[in-house]
């Protein structure tokens, strides 16, 4: 049968959400930033890498470019140092003679650049809407509505909060004003036992943020909790959508979030690898869900991952459960030595906002502060900075 229909004008007025989501609202609170201002080189231009490489030389010592791990091979050509989130900030903090430090990665790594470099350093991010969807997951207003919920449940002063490095400064501030700690995902696990010991060990309680899975993963595996001493608090929901009860008999309170990249992975893939590749060896990172990371055989950082794999004997074979940058970029370096690294889900899945950075957006930064000019300059406020820094020194005072 034929569907006849009226044609009807369409409204293509865009929703504010919209705008949002296609990085137009500035929004100061959120991840997603804005667009930049000024004009890009376009992509085909075939003098792109000429250029970044003449105004990298003309800045000199004046400028530390930071590249994350899943940022493109084009951007991390230019890049003086690579690693993860914590490592580039120490990296960035470690050099005080530079003028400017471009940050090519997401805006809650740059916020932390700034807030562990000096006052007159300048941190800027390549694109405003280089976000991250998982730190857009726990903004200030929920967190500080939770701590109302857990504060009537009668157990704040029994709770410690953890943080993240994926979260935004507001967030670390408040888990500094709070007594707690942020972690990465290499020191998880000496975060929550740091936390733990913080209060009496029988009642005291982590609320871990934003990543849910990151937290159940270090709880269950690394501290030998069951999955039953973890709820969920869904801050879309009243109270978390959880009863005083389970408040109050839970040892971790995990915030329902997680990275739409990690989350994608699931059990299936997992049975899908070993079973198209004999004998291959499944290495996941911890922001994957507890169910995959229970039937990898290697769990860790992308710093673990790098480091197995450059230990790993020639003729080895790896499904690798991160993003799929890094993925690409290790099985091409470790293919001449026999190494077969695969990528472990059979959808290509790369982290949309480390991606918004690319090589005209780095061109433009570049020439714009041989121009003079600083652009997508990330700051965080005087307040802020001081409690997320008292939590970041917790971190880094880990044993
Ligand atoms: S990979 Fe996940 S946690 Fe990392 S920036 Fe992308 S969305 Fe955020």
């Amino acid at each position: 049968m034929r569907v006849v229909t009226t044609a009807q004008p369409l409204d293509v007025t865009p929703s504010p959400l919209a705008l949002l989501l296609l990085g137009r609202e500035a929004d100061p609170k959120s991840e997603r930033g804005v667009e930049c201002p000024g004009d890009l080189p376009a992509p085909s231009d075939p003098d792109l890498v000429a250029r970044a490489r003449a105004a990298k030389a003309t800045l000199g010592d004046k400028v530390f470019v930071l590249g994350h791990h899943y940022q493109r091979d084009e951007v991390i050509e230019f890049a003086d140092v690579t690693g993860d989130s914590f490592k580039l900030a120490r990296d960035a903090a470690a050099r005080p003679d530079a003028e400017y430090i471009v940050f090519c990665g997401v805006h809650f790594m740059a916020e932390s650049a700034d807030i562990l470099t000096g006052d007159d350093q300048r941190v800027i991010l390549p694109d405003l809407a280089a976000g991250c969807s998982m730190a857009d997951m726990a903004t200030a207003e929920q967190v500080a509505e939770c701590w109302d919920v857990l504060t009537e449940a009668g157990v704040a002063e029994r709770t410690v909060p953890v943080s993240y490095m994926n979260s935004s400064a507001d967030i670390k501030a408040f888990t500094g004003k709070h007594g707690g700690t942020i972690c990465t995902s290499s020191n998880a696990k000496r975060a929550l036992e740091w936390a733990f010991a913080q209060r009496e060990p029988s009642s005291t309680k982590v609320l871990f943020l934003p990543d849910q899975h990151l937290g159940r993963n270090t709880a269950v595996r690394d501290l030998g909790m069951s999955l039953d001493d973890c709820v969920v608090y869904n801050p879309h929901k009243p109270n978390g959508g959880l009863t005083t009860e389970e408040l109050r008999a839970a040892k971790m309170i995990l915030w329902r979030g997680h990275c739409s990249v990690h989350g994608r992975f699931s059990l299936q893939s997992v049975n899908d690898v070993r079973a198209r590749i004999p004998g291959v060896n499944v290495l996941v990172h911890p922001e994957c869900k507890h169910e995959v990371v229970a039937a990898a055989d290697q769990v860790g950082s992308t710093e673990y991952i790098i480091k197995a794999l450059e230990a790993a004997p020639a003729g080895s074979k790896w499904a690798i459960g991160t993003e799929l940058n890094l993925v690409r970029r290790l099985a091409n370096r470790f293919a001449p030595e026999g190494k077969e690294i695969v990528f472990l889900d059979r959808t290509v899945c790369f982290c949309s906002t480390m991606n918004r950075i690319d090589l005209p957006h780095l061109v433009w930064t570049l020439e714009s502060l041989v121009a003079g000019k600083t652009v997508n300059r990330i700051e965080v406020d005087e307040e802020t900075a001081h409690f997320a820094k008292l939590a970041l020194e917790r971190m880094l005072a880990l044993p």
